[in-house]
């Protein structure tokens, strides 16, 4: 079974897909990691993709609806979880085009809620490793040794656009956009 999970940054949207991936085998498809992979790689589509996500803002439609596609074109016909898309209606009508073409659908879509202060101060405390990209929380899911990775012992950073200003303009967008 295919699965979306909706809600806004700092939900855990990423955090569940991570359970989901290990326990049922599914494949995560997270536009946010693939957007970073891009920037780490420093790709055209990286380079593009940061303008918008230093200022909080959304990358535009048809630049994600490509990279979605050609992630749903390289997924082997594993069950997948979408993590991060779709963010617009427009996405989300692509959405249903692209699993129309491929005689999919999606069994269920999954909404994370969580009041609005409890995600500033998620998003605060949030930090990602350099190397794997895996996710720690300064108070709610610490590293077992400070600033360290529990997987890979690489170094654990804030990630840009987890910075408070950046974050009020990642809410404010998800209200208005999502
Ligand atoms: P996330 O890791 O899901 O919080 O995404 C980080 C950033 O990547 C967002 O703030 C957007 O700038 C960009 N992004 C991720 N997914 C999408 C999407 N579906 N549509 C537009 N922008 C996206």
């Amino acid at each position: 079974m295919n699965i979306v999970l909706f809600g806004p940054p700092g939900a855990g949207k990423g955090t569940q897909s991570a359970l989901l991936v290990e326990h049922l085998k599914m494949v995560q498809i997270s536009t946010g990691d693939l957007f970073r992979a891009a920037i780490k790689n420093q790709t055209d589509l990286g380079k593009k993709a940061k303008e918008f996500m230093d200022k909080g803002q959304l990358v535009p439609d048809a630049i994600v609806i490509d990279m979605v596609a050609e992630a749903l074109d390289k997924n082997s016909g594993s069950s997948f979880i979408l993590d991060g898309f779709p963010r617009t209606v427009v996405q989300a009508r692509a959405l249903l085009e692209m699993l129309d073409r491929k005689s999919l659908k999606v069994g269920k879509a999954v909404f994370l809620e969580v009041p609005s202060d409890e995600l500033l101060a998620r998003l605060t405390s949030r930090r990602v490793c350099k190397d794997c990209g895996a996710t720690f929380n300064l108070i709610g899911m610490p590293s077992k040794k400070a600033g360290i990775c529990d997987n890979c012992g690489g170094q654990l950073i804030q990630r840009d656009d987890d910075k408070e200003e950046v974050i009020k303009t990642r809410l404010k967008t998800y209200e208005e956009s999502t």
